[in-house]
């Protein structure tokens, strides 16, 4: 094989590496930081991990609430929770969240925005394209 034909060959190699992983961005959610007060939980970096996530507040505690099983409110830069939680009880519901609002199933990227069609929610990508229904609830 002369030199030519194998850079041909990288090349085309190259060309179906997706490209997710070309250029692979970690997305990483802060792990929850909390403090117990009075038997109530603080997540005290939740502005961070809201950001991160990069949705709508009302629309991730409507969910995160409901899934927690408690109620709660944004207080500053920190989520109130009534109730004491642990940190990895948490941790888990917020990545449920972010597989089913916030990372495409097609790429797995980050660069996403809900798209609502009467009550249908879509997640929609900006990074492959991807529209698909969200179905879970
Ligand atoms: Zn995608």
């Amino acid at each position: 094989m002369d030199l030519n034909d194998y850079e041909k060959l990288l090349e085309r190699a190259y060309e179906n590496i997706p490209e997710n992983v070309k250029k692979l961005s970690r997305f990483e959610i802060p792990k929850v930081q909390i403090r117990i007060e009075s038997k109530n939980t603080y997540i005290i970096n939740f502005n961070r991990i809201i950001n991160t996530l990069n949705r709508d507040r009302r629309h991730f505690l409507g969910i995160f609430l409901k899934k927690a099983g408690t109620m709660g409110e944004i207080r500053g830069q920190q989520l109130f929770l009534k109730g004491t939680y642990k940190e990895q009880v948490l941790n888990r519901l917020i990545e449920q969240y972010s597989k089913a609002y916030v990372l495409c199933k097609i790429c797995n990227k980050p660069d996403t925005e809900i798209q609502r069609e009467g009550k249908k929610e879509f997640l929609k990508c900006t990074a492959c394209g991807a529209r698909e229904e969200i179905k879970e609830k």
